[in-house]
C-alpha cells in the first residue's frame, strides 16, 4: 500500500521538537516533585512524543495506552468521542498526566478528562505536543503545551495522514495544491 500523495512544508523541525520536549519534561518534574505519575498516551498520535518526552521527567511514573476515536472524515474531528482501547493499570489516587499529540477543537480531551475523573484520581492534568487553540470550542485546560499553531492539517513525529507519515522526524503542515 502506497500512502497517499502529499506536498509537505516543514512546520517544527526535530531540534526545535527536541529542545522543547525537554524543556517541558523539566517543567512537569518540578511541578510533580516528590510525587509519582501515571502517563497515560494517547494512541497512536502521541506515542513518539510520550516515548521522548518520560525520559525527560525525573519521577517515578508509570505508561498506559488509551486509544480514542472521533466520528468524523480524515482531516476535521466532531464532536463524539468513543473509547477503543481502554487502560490497563489502576489509577485511582494517582497523578494522571494525559499525554496528547493535538488539542484541536477539544471535545476529545473533555470526553477523556471527564472519564477518567469517574475513577477518582488525585489530579489530571493534560500535556500536549501541540495546541491549534483558534480553533477550540469546548473548553479544556491545556497544562503543558508544546507549541501553539495554526489550524492547517499537521503530520510527523507520530501524526498521521492516513495512517502514513508518522515516522517523520519534523512535524510537517500538509499544503494544499
Ligand atoms: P479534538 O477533539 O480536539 O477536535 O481532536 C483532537 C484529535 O484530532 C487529535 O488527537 C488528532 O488525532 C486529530 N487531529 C486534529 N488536528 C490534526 C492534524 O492537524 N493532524 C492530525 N494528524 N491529526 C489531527
Amino acid at each position: 500500500m502506497k500512502p497517499p500523495a502529499v506536498k509537505l512544508k516543514t512546520l517544527i523541525d526535530s531540534e526545535t521538537l527536541a529542545r522543547r520536549v525537554a524543556e517541558l519534561g523539566r517543567e512537569i518534574s518540578e511541578d510533580y516533585k516528590g510525587e509519582s505519575l501515571y502517563i497515560c498516551c494517547i494512541l497512536k498520535g502521541a506515542f513518539v512524543f510520550a516515548a521522548d518526552l518520560i525520559r525527560h521527567i525525573d519521577c517515578p511514573l508509570r505508561v498506559d495506552f488509551m486509544r480514542l476515536a472521533s466520528y468524523g472524515n480524515a482531516t476535521e474531528s466532531r464532536g463524539k468521542v468513543k473509547i477503543t482501547k481502554d487502560v490497563e493499570l489502576s489509577f485511582e489516587g494517582c497523578h494522571v498526566l494525559i499525554v496528547e499529540d493535538i488539542v484541536d477543537t477539544g471535545y476529545t480531551m473533555k470526553f477523556l478528562v471527564d472519564r477518567l475523573k469517574l475513577h477518582k484520581p488525585k489530579s489530571v492534568r493534560i500535556c500536549a505536543m501541540l495546541d491549534k487553540r483558534s480553533r477550540r470550542e469546548i473548553d479544556v485546560p491545556v497544562d503543558y503545551v508544546g507549541f501553539t499553531i495554526g489550524d492547517g492539517f499537521v503530520l510527523g513525529y507520530g501524526l498521521d495522514y492516513a495512517e502514513f507519515y508518522r515516522d517523520l522526524s519534523d512535524i510537517c503542515v500538509m499544503e494544499t495544491p
